[in-house]
């Protein structure tokens, strides 16, 4: 395994696995059927692309995709692994040229469509390579109970069959219901396959419900907070879609819009843009999405309920699959589900299968009326058991809306529409309190009324919600048809007469999802320009979380930069001197130089991706390895191993520090930190005799902090 971990490194620059990646490529480099279960983002391709490297021979990947096919086969390229594709794009002589290559040994990975499986002639020619592992993508596209059912992923166990060596064969998939997990093991011709399930939370989703919202009004406020995020909004219906999407082009945000009403290049184009972040905002129906691997999607918004969980949790877990913060928001209202409704029935399925649409509409519906942990109530329904009470990172943890008296308003504001007559709607009555100066509102004589302006301090939309709120519960009432009236109910009079209080939830104004960071700014600009001139799309070039990550720690030379996660020795070679050369000058300009220069220093900060290395370091040192030889036998630097060691001692692992620290300069070590100072290392290292060298500083501080 040691050998998975450097390619990890070397080629994808990530420095740890991330949960259940090490167990499943162990168990196909020992050869057996693997079989893993995992939630959208977590990471399942490198599960069968490291060991592709390490087989002899071809990996043969199964791909239901063609624009799933190229982006993989781009990212392998781009990270200097030797990988194509055959699909249907290709003429019959490109064809023949890359099989042809495939059997001189050139790729490592060939992804194919499964169609491609039902021409005998094809698997003809792929009879004559040397296949060590079949990887099948999506695998729950072979079992009619899931959710895209490929008649074609029928042919893949056949065509195993066939050939004279059995390559190991691997599935993976995000959809683990009990009906899709059985066909997937009867239909793919397994042999005793090992079956991994790792978690399905995502942590760095964050998960709402709002309810009772203007929606329209919420996505405008809420991509005007998020103006330089990127985002997907998903609509039920295509009417929805190019509603939304004309309101933010009128306002001037960079949108584009997906559904299965427009023709293929105004599809195609559409998702071009999007993924090559010429757009910001995509606003589609389900339609958009499968195969689309674009890892910096910060938010995921649905205007209306998705037709059960596992379309909801696949659709929303495209946001965040380059692990940074993401939001995915769920705008409820009731109508939706009766439009999900009619939807199944239009389906005309058997009867059984029918029964099952609507039970799993429903639990979608409980998803969105739960008062627990949204996160607890996702991860429970896809199996998982034990699963805490709180996340703290979804709209019921994190419920921090409080009860606030609004008698005052409530008077205000029902006063108002009494001294109106009753016979206006709610904008009107809201600009009436706000004291607006429209034509309406003067020529109606309103600027007379003693309500006029008494609610200065409002917006109208704030006004406008208050209002809508005291319609559902009771204060007031709408009349039907299309100018509704706002008139008052029963429930106003004790409040007009001073005898009753109104109270009312107020959510507090949430935070924005990322922090502004000129450098980011200034790197995806870069990121941009390179992504234009290589023709690939900018997260093939480097993620948002690699971005982020050299925004945080301006590396300034090779050797600090290959330790940013994202970045391998290939990734290096193409993109390193542009990248270098931009944050030197950034940083130059900005005189940040003695902040933060030293990536050794801040290296241990890089903690997620890293939270093993230090462990594996403290192994070594057990057994015996000095450190010298660890950092030899890891590639790593001494000073990486050093802080490795100080880190375990900081967590409470055996270390012994007084191997650390020469015991004649102890005591002036102590010293020197006392009157320094602990906050920075380097004056304290400048103040003491040279051969006292960094660690030998830690190990003091840490010793005595304990
Ligand atoms: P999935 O196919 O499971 O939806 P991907 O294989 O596309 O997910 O991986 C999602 C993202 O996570 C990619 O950007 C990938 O580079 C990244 N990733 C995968 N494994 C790791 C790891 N061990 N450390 C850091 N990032 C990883």
């Amino acid at each position: 395994m040691l050998q998975a971990q450097k390619i990890l490194k070397k080629y994808y620059g990530y420095e740890t696995f991330r949960l259940g990646q090490e167990k499943i490529i162990k168990s196909i480099l020992d050869g057996k059927d693997t079989f893993a279960i995992m939630p959208t983002g977590a990471g399942k391709s490198i599960c069968f692309q490291i060991p592709s490297l390490l087989l002899d021979g071809l990996t043969l990947v199964i791909s239901p995709l063609i624009s799933l096919m190229k982006d993989q086969v781009d990212a392998l390229n781009g990270n200097g692994i030797k990988a194509t594709y055959i699909n249907s794009s290709l003429t019959a002589i490109e064809v023949r040229e890359r099989i042809e290559n495939a059997k001189n040994g050139v790729y490592k990975l060939l992804y194919v469509a499964p169609e491609r499986l039902e021409s005998e002639g094809f698997c003809h020619l792929l009879k004559n390579l040397h296949i060590s592992l079949v990887a099948v993508d999506e695998a729950h596209c072979v079992s009619q109970w899931g959710h895209d059912f490929r008649p074609s992923y029928g042919g893949i166990a056949p065509f195993v069959r066939t050939l004279s060596n059995r390559p190991i064969v691997a599935a993976f998939t995000a959809t683990a219901t009990k009906g899709v997990k059985e066909d997937i093991v009867s239909l793919l011709g397994f042999k005793s396959p090992n079956l991994y399930v790792t978690g399905f939370d995502r942590k760095n989703l964050s998960f709402s419900v709002i309810r009772g919202v203007n929606k329209e009004d919420f996505i405008y406020d809420y991509v005007k907070e998020n103006k330089d995020e990127v985002g997907i909004i998903y609509a039920a219906t295509r009417k929805e879609v190019e509603n939304i999407y004309e309101n933010l082009r009128k306002k001037g945000y960079a949108v584009g819009k997906y559904h299965a009403g427009l023709n293929s290049d105004e599809r195609k184009k559409s998702q071009e843009d999007f993924i090559y972040d010429d757009i910001h905002i995509m606003v589609a129906t389900n339609a958009f999405g499968m195969g689309i691997d674009k890892s910096n999607v910060r938010y995921v918004i649905h205007y209306n309920i998705p037709k059960n969980m596992e379309a909801y949790y696949q659709e929303a877990g495209r946001a965040g699959r380059d692990g940074d913060d993401s939001e995915c928001v769920l705008l409820f209202s009731p109508q939706d589900v009766l439009l999900q409704k009619y939807l199944i029935e239009q389906n005309n399925l058997p009867e059984e299968r029918e029964k099952n649409e609507y039970r799993k509409l429903q639990e979608m519906v409980d998803y969105c009326h739960t008062p627990k942990c949204l996160r607890k109530y996702i991860l429970e329904y896809f199996g998982e058991e034990k699963v805490g009470d709180l996340c703290n990172n979804c709209s019921n943890c994190n419920d921090d809306s409080e009860l606030m008296d609004v008698t005052i308003e409530a008077q205000k504001i029902f006063s108002c529409i009494y001294r109106m007559k009753e016979k206006y709607g709610t904008s009107l009555v809201a600009q009436v309190l706000r004291g607006s100066k429209n034509k309406k509102v003067l020529s109606f004589g309103f600027d007379g009324l003693s309500t006029y302006g008494i609610m200065k301090e409002y917006t109208e939309k704030e006004i406008k919600d208050m209002i809508n709120i005291f319609i559902a519960e009771g204060y007031l009432h709408l009349t039907e048809g299309q100018y509704p009236i706002v008139k008052l109910g029963e429930k106003s009079v004790g409040v007009l007469k001073n005898k009753e209080k109104v109270l009312q939830k107020v959510h507090k104004k949430k935070e924005k999802v990322t922090t502004d960071n000129a450098l980011f700014e200034v790197l995806r600009k870069l990121r941009k320009e390179i992504s234009t001139r290589e023709k690939v799309p900018p997260y093939i070039v480097f993620s948002d979380s690699t971005l982020r990550q050299m925004s945080e720690y301006y590396p300034i030379d090779e050797e600090s930069m290959i330790r940013i996660k994202g970045i391998g020795e290939e990734k290096l070679k193409k993109y390193g001197r542009e990248f270098l050369k931009t944050i030197g000058k950034y940083v130059k300009q900005k005189g940040i130089e003695k902040v933060k220069i030293n990536i050794e220093e801040s290296i241990q900060e890089i903690k997620d991706e890293k939270v093993a290395s230090h462990v594996v370091t403290f192994n070594l040192y057990k057994e015996g390895k000095s450190l010298k030889e660890i950092a030899l036998t890891r590639e790593m630097t001494l000073f990486t191993i050093q802080n490795h060691m100080v880190r375990c001692a900081t967590e409470g692992l055996a270390v012994d520090l007084d191997d650390f620290i020469p015991e004649e300069y102890e005591s002036l070590i102590i010293q020197t930190i006392k009157s320094i100072g602990a906050e920075k290392l380097k004056p304290i290292k400048e103040a003491l005799p040279k051969d006292v060298d960094y660690l030998a500083i830690k190990a003091v501080l840490c010793k005595y902090n304990q």
